[in-house]
């Protein structure tokens, strides 16, 4: 699903653009259109889901469009650890940068100087509050924080915050705030004692699973970790090392599928390509081929990734990163079907890093990499962190701020832009 279609405001599409997401991940496809309609949530979701973006955005989509007291707090999002309300802040950084929603990062471990710009966001007014719970106490006691217009309260990772003990400071900010309110946890488990705290704090609230499937054990995943250049001579390589009877490569782009295709065919492997520009009775016959085994290798773009089912694929090559989690586990789910063993090699180029570590954080853990052959000469090192979180470019004219540094911002009103 596009973001054009939730009706978001414009200056907020603008933003999304400049963060580089195109389509909405599942948990964005489920949660924005009930929180722009005012519905209370509750979500199973982890990291790695794109969760932050589908609270934030609907959540400012509301404060730019609806009247809101600019003198007072609208939105506190409550967060277990410091790091992800950096996060949190970087993300609202990039996706609000067109708007004039104002937003601070309140934490403890700083200097005196952030306790006394938090101090002054707190009792000034400032939009949207992402704040740790024993931080956010310490301001609270001191009596300025402008609590009373609140309308939207955001638990994220609830869960965590359970098992560090913050039950008794998140049950005391929540009696600071305004009994009318909408209120959105996310947890990525749902044990018996958040359930209790989510009756006490959500009124009728809508639930929401994004439990990701895990790829069956059976499959062997590797990674090589290369540059583009590498690709073909490495699949080629792959391909010739071990008799493999049937290989599914899938790339993301039609381009590409037609030029490795080209390459292999150039090779003499036995290869046909399959992608949307094929007409339906020649897919059929690939297909056909294919599944009688009288075709070896097919390379193929997503169409092939979910619903079809052949047999006995002893090894699935991801060419490109797929998008998401989702789509990498249906990807490497179409081998070792039916308890026989598979093997699943990604290559991951510099560029598709830092999507390949967000896979493995939704798969629980790291995917082991592979050694390159010698004879391919030196391959990029493996840190998908780097950029974490920062804006990505190509907004349109409009390039987004650094947005990589601490986060810690306090934005001030109508700042200027
Ligand atoms: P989160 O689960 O909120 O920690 O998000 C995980 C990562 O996915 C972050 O780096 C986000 O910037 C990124 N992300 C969130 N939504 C999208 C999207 N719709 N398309 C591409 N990347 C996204």
């Amino acid at each position: 699903m596009k973001f054009t279609e939730f009706g978001l405001d414009e200056r907020l599409l603008e933003g999304i653009d400049s963060m580089g997401y195109e389509n909405a991940t599942p948990v964005q496809e489920q949660v924005i259109v009930p929180i722009l309609q005012g519905k209370d949530i509750i979500a199973s979701a982890q990291t790695g889901t794109g969760k932050t973006a589908a609270f934030l955005l609907p959540v400012i989509n509301k404060i730019i469009t609806e009247p809101h007291d600019a003198h007072n707090i609208n939105a506190v999002i409550i967060v277990p650890t410091r790091e992800l309300a950096v996060q949190i802040a970087q993300s609202m950084e990039g996706l609000s940068y067109f708007t004039d929603v104002s937003s601070i990062a309140v934490y403890g471990g700083g200097d005196g100087t952030s306790f006394t710009t938090e101090k002054k966001a707190l009792s000034s007014g400032v939009d949207m509050v992402i704040c740790t719970p024993g931080r956010m106490i310490a301001h609270l006691n001191m009596g300025y924080v402008k609590m009373q217009a609140v309308k939207y309260l955001i638990l994220d990772e609830a869960d965590r915050m359970l098992d560090m003990g913050f039950y008794d400071d998140i049950m005391k900010i929540i009696s600071f705030l305004p009994k009318q309110r909408q209120n959105l946890l996310f947890s990525a488990t749902m044990p018996m004692k958040m359930r209790e705290m989510a009756r006490k704090i959500l009124h009728q609230p809508l639930e929401i699973n994004i439990a990701i499937s895990k790829p069956p054990e059976q499959i062997v995943q590797e990674a090589f970790v290369v540059y583009e250049p590498q690709k073909i001579p490495l699949v080629k390589e792959i391909l010739r090392k071990k008799d493999f009877q049937s290989v599914i490569v899938f790339c993301s782009k039609k381009v590409n599928v037609k030029q490795l295709s080209n390459e292999l065919k150039r090779s003499k492997f036995s290869i046909e390509e399959i992608h949307s520009d094929l007409e339906q009775d020649k897919r059929e016959q690939v297909l056909q081929d294919f599944r009688n085994k009288k075709l070896k290798i097919l390379v193929a773009t997503d169409i092939l990734s979910r619903g079809i089912d052949i047999e006995d694929i002893d090894l699935v090559i991801n060419y490109d990163v797929p998008n998401d989690g989702e789509d990498y586990v249906h990807r490497i789910g179409r081998t070792a079907r039916a308890a026989s063993e598979g093997t699943a090699y990604t290559f991951i180029t510099e560029k598709e890093q830092q999507k390949f570590g967000q896979i493995e954080e939704l798969l629980g853990h790291p995917v082991t990499k592979a050694a390159v052959p010698e004879q391919f000469g030196p391959t990029p090192a493996y840190n998908p962190r780097a950029g974490r979180g920062a804006p990505r470019g190509g907004g349109r004219n409009h390039p987004p701020r650094g947005g990589g540094g601490g986060g810690k911002k306090y934005a001030g009103r109508n700042p200027k832009r």
